[in-house]
Order: C-alpha cells, then structure tokens, then sequence
C-alpha cells in the first residue's frame, strides 16, 4: 500500500497531500470508481455540489469497509449558493450520508457578485460548529485573499487554484506561503492533453523509469502541493499515486518549472462565474 504524507493545515487539521479528483466523473459511475480509488491506496476524495456526485461519493465510503475517520472528505460550495452556504453544505451532508466534511471550500470567488466576504462569515460558523473541519477557498486571486484578512477573523487552510507545469502561479504560492495557506493544485496533469508530450518530460520519465504523468504529479509531490488526479481508468488511477518511490533532482525540476508559458486550461478567476 501506498503511504501517503500528510500536510498539516494552520488549523492543525492534517490532509493526505495525494488525493483523488472526481470532476467529470459521471455520478452513476461514481461509487464503483472511487472505490477503485480505495483499493488503489487514496484516502482523500475532492468533490463539489456542482460536479453532481456528491452520493456516489458517500456511497463508496460507506461500501468500502474504511471508516469515516479513515477518508478525508472535500466539498465546494457552489456558486449559486454564496449567499445560502450553511443550508447548502447541510445538503451536501445528506448526499454524502456524513455529519461533516474534513474541508469546506468557496469554489470560485465571482468577484462581480461580491458575496464571497458573507459566504465566508457562513463557513466560519460552520467551522465553529464542527460541520466542517477545515474551510478554505478555491480559484482566489491575491486581492480577494487580502480582503478576507482584512474583513474577517479566519485564514482559509487551502487556496485550490489552477497549477501545473504551463502554470506554475508563483506569485500566488509566494502568498500563501506567507500567510500559512496550503496549496492545491487543480488539472495538475493540465487534464492530460499536450503537456504530457513534452519531450522533457519523456526523457526524464525514461530515465527515473516513470511516466510523463507520473513525473509530473511528482514535481507538484516536491514543491508541497496538496494534488488529486482525476482518471476513470483503474490503471491511470493506480500509476498517478504510485510517486513515491523516486525523486527528481534539483535540474529535473527546474527543467519542468521551465514549461511555465502561463498558460490556463480553465476560466479566469477574476471574471468566471
Ligand atoms: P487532471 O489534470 O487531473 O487531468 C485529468 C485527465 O488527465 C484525465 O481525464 C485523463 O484524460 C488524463 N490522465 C489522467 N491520468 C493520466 C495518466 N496517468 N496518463 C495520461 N493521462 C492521464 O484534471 P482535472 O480533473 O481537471 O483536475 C483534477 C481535480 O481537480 C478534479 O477532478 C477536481 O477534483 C479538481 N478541480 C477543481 C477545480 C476548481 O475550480 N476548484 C477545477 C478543475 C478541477
């Protein structure tokens, strides 16, 4: 099996740093990968209200014979509910068939909107009340960042941002680093496609006798990110978490970190949603 290091949240709350993404997992399809994911050695699923499979999500926890203690559960809240969210997650306990999520995030800031400031006053109290262990955010710029130091008591444990090689988001980990926020990375495979080409990243997976995706999850694994690969394919899904027994050497990884073109395979924060 697998062992997985744990990061230690400023809540002190600890998270597998390998996890398991399920967006664009269609939820009828849902229990049986995830428990695939299981068997594979995963103990940290991330979901959200709007990939729509928060059920199939509880339904492999519960058939999986580990107990809830055993798995740590993400959820998001999702953008039509930042001004509902404690009502929101309530429902999302009810499809996960749990009495709280391990972390609660704000899934997109939607900055035109300016609710997220109230959205995150209602995780706090769902914070306080146990309902969630940890809360954090995803897809937050710097200024949206700095707007919650400013107008609220809680440092968000997690920013989940877009990150892969083409977008290494320097300036936004140099943030956090900063201000004690762990970094997860979303699409960090850049959702397969090109990157994984990369004739780089062919030479150095032939030489630590890897894949290029393995490769790639484990330059996130060396720089702290928090990561959760998504496949549908038992196989892809027992390769991706299998990155902890080699290491990239310093080059290795400024070779990588070298790809940045700053490039996004997702929206833009800053007017999505
Ligand atoms: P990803 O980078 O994990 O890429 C997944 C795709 O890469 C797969 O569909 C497959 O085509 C390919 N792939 C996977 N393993 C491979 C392998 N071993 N070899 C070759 N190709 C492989 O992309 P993602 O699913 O967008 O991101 C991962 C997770 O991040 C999601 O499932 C979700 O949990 C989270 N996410 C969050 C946000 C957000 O806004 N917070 C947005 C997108 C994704």
């Amino acid at each position: 099996m697998v062992d997985v290091p744990n990061v230690r949240l400023n809540n002190g709350v600890e998270i597998p740093q390998f996890g398991f993404g399920v967006f664009q997992i269609p939820p009828e399809r849902t229990a049986e990968i995830v428990r695939t994911a299981f068997e594979a050695g995963y103990r940290h699923i991330d979901t959200a209200q709007g990939y729509r499979n928060e059920e199939g999500v509880g339904q492999a926890v519960r058939e999986s014979g580990l107990s809830r203690d055993e798995v740590f559960i993400t959820t998001k809240l999702d953008n039509s509910r930042h001004g509902d969210p404690v009502p929101a997650l309530e429902e999302s306990l009810k499809r996960l068939g749990t009495d709280h999520v391990d972390l609660f995030l704000i899934h997109w800031p939607r900055p035109r909107h300016d609710q997220y400031v109230q959205a995150w006053k209602g995780l706090e109290q769902l914070l306080a009340d146990g309902r969630a262990r940890a809360i954090g955010v995803s897809n937050f710029q710097v200024p949206h960042l700095q707007r919650l130091a400013e107008e609220t008591g809680t440092v968000p444990a997690v920013n989940q941002i877009e990150l892969h090689p083409r977008l290494r988001q320097a300036e936004l980990r140099a943030y956090h680093r900063e201000n004690a926020i762990a970094t997860e990375a979303w699409s960090p495979l850049f959702q397969g496609g090109d990157l994984l080409d990369e004739p780089v990243l062919a030479d150095m997976a032939a030489r630590h006798g890897k894949t290029p995706a393995q490769v790639v999850l484990r330059w996130h694994v060396q720089l702290g990110n928090i990561v959760f690969p998504k496949s549908a394919t038992p196989a892809r899904i027992a390769e991706n978490i299998d990155v902890f027994d080699f290491e990239l050497s310093a080059q290795d990884v400024a070779a990588i970190d070298a790809l940045d073109t700053g490039t996004r395979r997702g929206p833009d924060p800053d007017t999505f949603g």
